[in-house]
């Protein structure tokens, strides 16, 4: 079994292979987010563990250029105890996470379980009613004809579509989408609601994006 170990504090990274490699695990390191994006593309590993906090390019960037072609088990390690944080890993497509400083122990414990567990399934094709979306090649299609979609449209409604039937809060949706808080200015999110409705619902007749009144949007067929 080959763990990549994306760590950029000199003492974490060693001792994290150390470790592992005396629990039997062929252990790579990389120090910078560059490097570990690099080696996790181009080599094959059964587990990526990686630390957010990196130079060069942090851990969520490195995770989102990995999740673009491979499903390789993802546990990040995050510095911060924050749900924000967690949130956005698992949303970003980690599997697990650790919250530092961890036992040695537990981290582990996770690596065992996600490697029982094999890679995610992660759904390719998410599908409500008759809309579809092909998540790795960025395809949407609603009754098969295909709707484009900007960058931010996409994210927008991927987003809705893996937690559908589930009200999203502007602030949870500013937060996934654009990667910052829009605590003061959620209009941003209103706006682009509305510009996914004009392609995604206005043609057509069913309406799956629906506004939950004072608290945010959800998306789900409602026949
Ligand atoms: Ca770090």
């Amino acid at each position: 079994m080959r763990i990549l170990v994306v760590e950029d504090e000199l003492k974490a990274g060693d001792y994290l292979k150390k470790g592992l490699s005396e629990s039997g695990f062929v252990v790579d390191l990389a120090r910078t987010g560059p490097d570990g994006r690099h080696m996790a593309l181009h080599e094959e590993y059964d587990l990526i563990i990686l630390d957010v906090m990196l130079p060069g390019i942090d851990g969520w960037h490195v995770m989102q250029d990995i999740r673009k072609t491979k499903d390789t088990p993802v546990l990040f390690l995050t510095a911060r105890d924050a749900v924000e944080d967690r949130v956005k890993g698992l949303e970003l497509g980690a599997d697990d996470y650790l919250v530092k400083p961890f036992a040695f122990a537990e981290l582990l414990a996770r690596v065992r379980t996600l490697l029982r567990r094999g890679p995610p399934r992660e759904e390719a094709l998410i599908r409500l009613a008759d809309l579809e979306i092909d998540v790795l090649k960025r395809r949407v299609t609603r009754s098969g004809k295909r709707i484009d979609l900007t960058a931010t449209e996409f994210s927008l409604l991927r987003l809705l579509a893996v937690r559908q039937g589930e009200v999203l809060s502007r602030s949870l949706i500013a937060s996934q989408v654009w990667d910052m808080n829009f605590d003061s200015d959620t209009n941003v999110v209103d706006v682009a609601i509305r510009r996914l409705r004009a392609k995604v619902d206005d043609p057509f007749p069913r309406k799956l994006i629906q506004t939950a009144r004072g608290m945010g949007y959800v998306i789900e067929d409602r026949g």
